[in-house]
């Protein structure tokens, strides 16, 4: 599984020196923990604290290069899928198949779901927040009476501005 890749890439990152960010009490993250159901921990509070600040979804690594040094990699992991499992923080997967985290429930009401673009060039994901996916996507593509669709995901590929 990713643990053991995980902790290999971990050891060069320990060696970074990092400001030391110790979870700071921010409402934002109390009122996710609260909506989620769950206790509030120094590494789940922490990691919704990096995600609130990141402009783009975050892989787990990149996560965790934001939180102290001693933070366990496989607890970071963990968080992120519970995180998601609770509908606080939705994932999208770039050109590397890594997943990347952001904050927002992906199956939301349909007003706040958004795409993503993946950067072909700089592997950069975003969260395309002011764009939005029409209410008739999943009619509109014809799809048989018998699947249930619960939500659509849209992820568009392409040069992102940076790369333009
Ligand atoms: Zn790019
Ligand atoms: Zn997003």
């Amino acid at each position: 599984m990713f643990g053991r890749r995980l902790r290999g890439r971990l050891k060069s990152a320990t060696m970074i020196p990092r400001p030391s960010m110790m979870a700071p009490a921010t409402p934002l993250v109390d009122r996710l923990l609260k909506q989620a159901k769950l206790r509030r921990t120094p590494v789940r509070a922490g990691v919704l604290d990096v995600l609130s600040q990141s402009p783009r979804p975050m892989g787990a690594v990149e996560v965790l290069a934001k939180l102290p040094p001693a933070t366990d990699a496989v607890t970071v992991y963990r968080t992120l899928n519970t995180f998601t499992g609770k509908g606080i923080v939705h994932r999208v997967r770039g050109e590397d198949r890594i997943w990347r985290y952001a904050l927002g429930n992906a199956q939301a009401a349909a007003a706040h779901q958004h795409p993503h673009f993946v950067c072909e060039n700089c592997g950069k994901v975003e969260c395309l927040r002011d764009a939005t996916i029409p209410r008739g996507l999943i009619e509109s593509l014809g799809i048989g009476a018998k699947y249930a669709v619960h939500y659509p995901e849209v992820v568009l590929h392409g040069v992102c501005p940076r790369c333009g």
